[in-house]
């Protein structure tokens, strides 16, 4: 496992104009390093009028973000943090977080 975030994850935004808000990640593209979170990064787009919609329009969607622009929020210590990947004894990996070292994927 080398992917650091998940589907579900809480991240925050550290840069750009979404700077210090946070949601919940909706999708995750790994070979392109980008990340569809919740309610950030709202872009506007202009929509044709179609059967749906009569008149077209503007609707407001949110658009990829780079996932250097987030951090992971810790559930447990409810700090943005970086994501340390851990191997257990039996093998198996998983994510801590690297301020409270809790596992991140245990449940
Ligand atoms: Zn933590």
């Amino acid at each position: 496992m080398k992917q650091k975030i998940k589907k579900d994850d809480i991240v925050t935004v550290i840069t750009g104009k979404d700077k210090g808000k946070s949601g919940k990640v909706l999708k995750v593209f790994p070979d392109r390093d980008k990340v569809i979170v919740e309610k950030i990064n709202f872009v506007k787009r202009h929509t044709k009028p179609s059967q749906k919609v009569a008149q077209g329009g503007i609707i407001e969607k949110e658009a990829q973000l780079s996932l250097s622009k987030v951090m992971l929020i810790c559930g447990k210590c409810g700090k943005p943090t970086r994501v340390k990947i851990v191997t257990l004894a039996d093998g198996k990996k998983t994510r801590a977080c690297k301020k409270c070292n809790e596992m991140l994927d245990e449940k």
